[in-house]
């Protein structure tokens, strides 16, 4: 199964591109991240009274957070344009500068995962964030010139799902450095009945704290699965969605009551059944499961270990006891505390 498969992938798939509508427009509508959204508030009221644009803002934290969300709600606040690119989609120094120098004073610039910038693009970027200017050099060889160009001012929004993966100078450049975290249940149940308002859909409030508890912190997947319950309501029963149905569709998805799915089952189980438990190291549990790795610790570990269902050890990772009581698998000998191991395994030694 790839991430773009997966219905709790908390990256953005081809159907979630018709999200906008469900994009909260202002900052008194974004649900939770209350500090952080506290914060934001203020830059932006204290840069609007004087009349300044706001300082460069680092937003880190999993995908489906809402990052890029801030980022048009801080424009629209700002009353200024936007302009969205990505790490990878600028490749070399002039295409960034091209994108500089379009921009008007105050306008946000939006760099997603800013980790992926390459080096020499990166070097462009110093002194266009610290001075607003842009050095560039002109020709080859001898003849070979370095110009300097005004730019407005201008303020970049960088995020980032990976900030250990920023280089120092980068990372160094912004004022304002906000790390999302994940939602609460409640707080999703409030992000879900904004959507079904949103998308004209009944939804029970139990049914939507049901659906809250599965969608692993993150308001993308929320999302995705009000919209895949909805088909159910709408086929299966009258178009209400209650809980009896949230339970029937997402079981019926492979989406369990903690909101994990085959593959994160199938992660949990390779470490208690075919390592003992653990620790074991993530490239050897990729191997056992054919998945890569970098799908694993993107997609799957952080919200295991969100829920506590594995540890990170500097000899990989291991199973907590929490994640064989919900698989309802037995404990692994080696994470049995030595004095119940005669009770649990029926052990006489
Ligand atoms: P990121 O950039 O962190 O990957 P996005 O900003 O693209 O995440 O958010 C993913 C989706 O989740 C958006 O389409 C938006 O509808 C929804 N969303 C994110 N944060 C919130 C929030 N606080 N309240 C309501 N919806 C949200």
């Amino acid at each position: 199964m790839t991430d773009q498969d997966r219905l709790v992938a908390p990256i953005s798939q081809w159907d979630d591109a018709r999200d906008g509508s469900l994009r909260p427009q202002r900052l008194s509508e974004f649900i939770g991240q209350a500090p952080l959204k506290r914060n934001l508030d203020i830059y932006i009221t204290a840069a609007l009274g004087r009349s300044e644009p706001i300082e460069h803002v680092l937003l880190y934290g999993p995908p489906g957070l809402g990052k890029t969300t801030l980022a048009t709600i801080v424009a629209r606040e700002m009353g200024v344009n936007i302009k969205i690119t990505s790490g990878p989609a600028i490749e070399r120094p002039g295409d960034l500068a091209a994108i500089l120098t379009n921009l008007e004073k105050g306008d946000i610039l939006f760099i997603d995962e800013i980790h992926r910038l390459n080096r020499s693009v990166e070097e462009v970027l110093y002194p266009a964030m610290e001075d607003f200017e842009l050095d560039i050099v002109i020709g080859k060889g001898p003849s070979a010139r370095s110009i300097r160009i005004d730019l407005s001012p201008f303020t970049l929004v960088g995020a980032t799902t990976r900030v250990g993966m920023l280089s120092a100078p980068l990372r160094d450049r912004f004022g304002i450095v906000e790390r999302l975290e994940y939602y609460t249940p409640d707080e999703l149940q409030c992000v879900l009945e904004r959507a079904a308002g949103v998308l004209n859909t009944p939804l029970e409030s139990g049914a939507a704290l049901e659906m809250a508890r599965r969608a692993r912190g993150t308001p993308r997947i929320a999302n995705r699965l009000l919209k895949r319950v909805r088909d159910w309501a709408q086929i299966q029963a009258d178009g209400t969605i209650t809980m009896a149905l949230v339970d029937l569709a997402l079981t019926g998805m492979g989406v369990d009551q903690n909101g994990l799915d085959e593959i994160d089952r199938q992660y949990l189980l390779a470490i208690i059944q075919k390592f003992s438990g653990g620790p074991v190291g993530v490239e050897t549990i990729a191997a056992s499961i054919s998945e890569e790795v970098e799908s694993l610790e993107d997609m799957v570990e952080p919200y295991l270990l969100q829920l506590g269902f594995i540890e990170r050890t500097p000899r990989g990772r291991q199973v907590t006891p929490a994640a064989c009581h919900h698989l309802q698998v037995p404990l692994p000998k080696l994470l049995v505390p030595s004095t119940q191991q005669s009770t649990l395994f029926g052990d006489i030694s």
